[in-house]
């Protein structure tokens, strides 16, 4: 365990430890402020740019070629940054054409085609819901990727809608724009400068969705990115599953900065997200006031680095030993004075301010990692190789630092130099920087923050006006809000208020939907709603599997109960059942088990003889004896007949018997 506070200057730990940070972090007191990015891929027919069908493929012919990324210039001349180091990396990039998903214009020898309306109509739908105002011309814009994944170097964006928001608990949310975007490649393998990318997702459009930072709390986050996924599926025109909905956020807190954290699948992860970004904050915070505290000052800290190549040679540290073999392979070192303890604090659970430039390292100098003073010995580097080269930087173990690189020299020095830069940022707190979210929630570096360099017009594709035919087909696709179909669910379809709730925006929803259209008038919504949401779930959770039934069965179940062959109590077991045996018929499950209820014929039957076994009470109490009968006979039907059809013969039956006995 490494140390989170400074013994050195802050005895009475006025630093906070990371663990108690997300659970009392005050939002409101640090001035939490998050903005969502919402990218959800669409279901059309055709791709936004060609032909292709809007598909993932896992099989079939495909062809494979590869590519060199070159950064472009903008107009204005400026290379941006970010694509500039990557491509110094000189990375390879291995693409692989699906013939059943991509043609020439996924593989970028034949320009774009027209843009796809179908996506544009269903985000000028999706707009409308929201009160976002379309724009009058849509202007396709190039947006610059480095990592490979669209074989042109860049993305095409198109706005579509301004402004407009929504409203949860009272509160309103602004939303900033409404875009129409290519999807990516799917990624592949990487393999030492090798990366390899699927095209069959390349160019699936998507909407992007930008809201206004106005989420003050991570709970907020989720409600707001739930919202407006129960939105976007409530037009029943957008694909489902994972990877078919991503979040981008941006975070800051008061003295911070705004970071976009990129990539987030999972809405679970969204407040964690959050809560550790902002923590991540408040930690940089945290250090840039200690660095003062300590009297250090920007300008001590200079590129100097050391050649401690010598003190490492005959390491038995494995890294160091795979390191120093590479042709020029070095050690640089740099004094950092008065440094202790503050390359070790950490920012996020298991992240540490000395993460933090590794990351830079690798990003600006292509290097594996970096080491430094708070964490060795270790890594199999000895105390005594620790020692040697704080002497040979003239520091002191007690409060001095260091960070080591050892890879080619030119890598090293590069990477020393970008680590060094990050360190001087930390004096004016958190930089603004692009990161990529981890699985647990948190996240690392990933580039710095795009200038206006990054998006230039599309000169191959003519702007489209927005006409009043497209408006017209878009208001027609435009979904209700999740309020207002609630309200439908309840007062149209006479659902109760929980089981609304629960419907909308859950994964039953669409089935609900397909199967109420099919069985109108012929089953109660409510029973099919309570059949996908309360007893299915339930049977899940009893570890039945139910995810084995397929549509067709819970159809084909259902409609055996509106023709009254099994009854209301017999369908969830007519469920369990199918569950266990997938692809049967529910009609011969009902059957062999005993679930089909009786013929009136044989209810009649069975109900006559109760009655004349129970001569004797039904002449002492008459009518009465009513309750006493339908009990005894529910009992020996054992739910092979609905209730109210026993009421009835129960009914007509007594009386018979009771006339002719007086
Ligand atoms: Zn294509």
């Amino acid at each position: 365990m490494k140390k989170e506070s400074f013994p050195h200057t802050s005895p009475c730990g006025s630093m906070s430890e990371v663990s108690d940070v997300e659970t009392s972090l005050n939002w409101d007191h640090i001035g939490l402020k998050v903005g969502l990015e919402i990218h959800q891929q669409l279901k059309t027919e055709r791709k936004l740019f060609c032909n292709c069908r809007n598909t993932l493929v896992e099989e079939g012919p495909e062809v494979i070629f590869e590519r060199r990324l070159r950064p472009t210039r903008s107009e204005l001349g400026e290379v941006d940054v970010a694509a500039y180091f990557e491509w110094k990396k000189g990375r390879i990039y291995e693409y692989h054409a699906p013939l059943l998903a991509s043609c020439l214009v996924e593989a970028d020898e034949e320009p774009p085609h027209s843009m796809n309306q179908e996506a544009i109509e269903i985000a000028l739908g999706v707009a409308l819901a929201m009160d976002s105002k379309p724009v009058d011309e849509i202007h396709v814009m190039r947006k610059i990727v480095i990592d490979g994944s669209n074989t042109t170097g860049f993305q095409r964006t198109a706005l579509v809608s301004i402004g407009g928001g929504l409203e949860i608990k009272g509160k309103k949310y602004r939303i900033q724009t409404i875009c129409v975007e290519e999807d990516a490649a799917r990624k592949g393998e990487e393999k030492d400068e090798r990366i390899s990318y699927v095209l069959d997702r390349l160019g699936i459009p998507l909407i992007e969705i930008s809201t206004a930072p106005d989420i003050n709390s991570p709970e907020e986050a989720i409600e707001v990115a739930s919202w407006i996924g129960t939105l976007l599926r409530m037009t029943g025109k957008v694909r489902r599953g994972i990877g078919t909905i991503r979040q981008d956020l941006n975070v800051s807190i008061a003295g911070g900065e705004k970071v976009e954290i990129k990539g987030v699948q999972e809405l679970e992860i969204l407040p964690k997200a959050v809560s550790f970004e902002a923590m991540r904050q408040k930690k940089l915070l945290e250090l840039k006031e200690e660095l003062y505290r300590r009297g250090l000052k920007k300008d001590d800290i200079v590129f100097s680095p050391i050649d401690v190549t010598l003190i490492l040679k005959s390491s038995k540290s494995k890294v160091v030993e795979r390191n120093l073999s590479k042709t020029k392979g070095k050690a640089y070192a740099i004094l950092l004075r008065n440094f202790k303890d503050l390359l070790g604090f950490e920012l996020q659970p298991n992240r540490r301010f000395g993460t933090e430039l590794a990351d830079y390292a690798r990003f600006y100098g292509d290097v594996k990692g970096l080491f430094h003073g708070d964490e060795l010995p270790g890594y199999g580097i000895t105390e005594e190789e620790v020692r040697k080269i704080y002497d040979s930087l003239g520091g002191d173990i007690e409060k001095d630092n260091f960070i080591l690189i050892i890879d080619e020299e030119e890598k090293a020095l590069k990477s020393l130099k970008a680590a060094i830069e990050r360190i001087k940022a930390a004096f004016d707190g958190v930089p603004k920087e692009t990161r990529s979210i981890l699985p647990d929630g948190t996240s690392k570096f990933m580039r710095p923050q795009p200038g206006a360099a990054r998006m230039y017009p599309e000169t191959d594709i003519p702007p489209i006006p927005i006409s009043d035919e497209m408006l017209k087909r878009a208001f027609s696709l435009k979904p209700p809000t999740p309020g207002e179909k609630k309200r439908f669910y309840e007062e149209a379809l006479g659902l109760n208020p929980s089981l609304a709730e629960q419907l909308i925006g859950s994964e039953q929803q669409e089935m609900f939907e397909r199967l109420h259209s099919r069985l109108k008038g012929k089953v109660d919504p409510t029973t099919i709603a309570s059949l996908l949401l309360v007893h299915m779930v339930s049977m899940k959770r009893e570890g039945i599997p139910v995810d084995n039934l397929n549509e067709e069965q819970i159809y084909e179940s259902l409609v055996l109960l509106s023709e009254g062959k099994i009854t209301k109590e017999g369908l969830p077991e007519l469920i369990k059942l199918l569950s266990e045996r997938p692809n049967a018929k529910p009609i011969d499950i009902a059957k062999s088990s005993g679930l089909l209820t009786m013929g009136e014929k044989e209810v009649r039957d069975i109900v006559k003889k109760i009655i004349s076994e129970n001569a004797k009470v039904i002449e002492e109490r008459g009518e009465r004896s009513k309750s006493l009968l339908m009990g005894l006979i529910m009992k020996e039907l054992r739910g092979k007949a609905p209730g109210s059809l026993v009421a009835k013969l129960v009914e007509e039956e007594l009386k018979s018997f009771i006339q002719h006995r007086s």
